[in-house]
């Protein structure tokens, strides 16, 4: 009987850690972002004008946030516990929708 009984509070106490971690996920806000990006590939994405291989149109900038999971930051410094996205950039024409990436340019 003292086994079972160790079970349950077990049980319920994993409830409790894992409901107030859900919570603060959900309160905090915080985005950390990651960027993937050369200073070659930066210069290039903002300050060339980009032209489709298929038809010439000229390209639109966009970018595209890729959730990678919650938890703590793993920056120096700072303890903070939010959710992780990678952004990538990306280049799409206007005419075809053909998607460049950032190894494209
Ligand atoms: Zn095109």
């Amino acid at each position: 009987m003292e086994d079972s009984k160790d079970i349950i509070t077990a049980v319920i106490m994993f409830c409790l850690i894992a409901g107030v971690l859900i919570f603060t996920g959900r309160k905090d806000s915080n985005k950390s972002i990651e960027y993937e990006f050369t200073f070659k590939q930066l210069k290039d994405y903002f300050f060339k004008k980009h032209y489709c291989k298929d038809c010439n149109s000229s390209l639109k900038r966009f970018s595209k946030d890729e959730f990678l999971g919650e938890g703590w930051t793993k920056h120096p410094g700072t303890v903070a516990y939010s959710k992780n996205y990678k952004r990538t950039f990306y280049l799409k024409c206007p005419a075809c929708s053909r998607i460049y990436t950032s190894d494209d340019f």
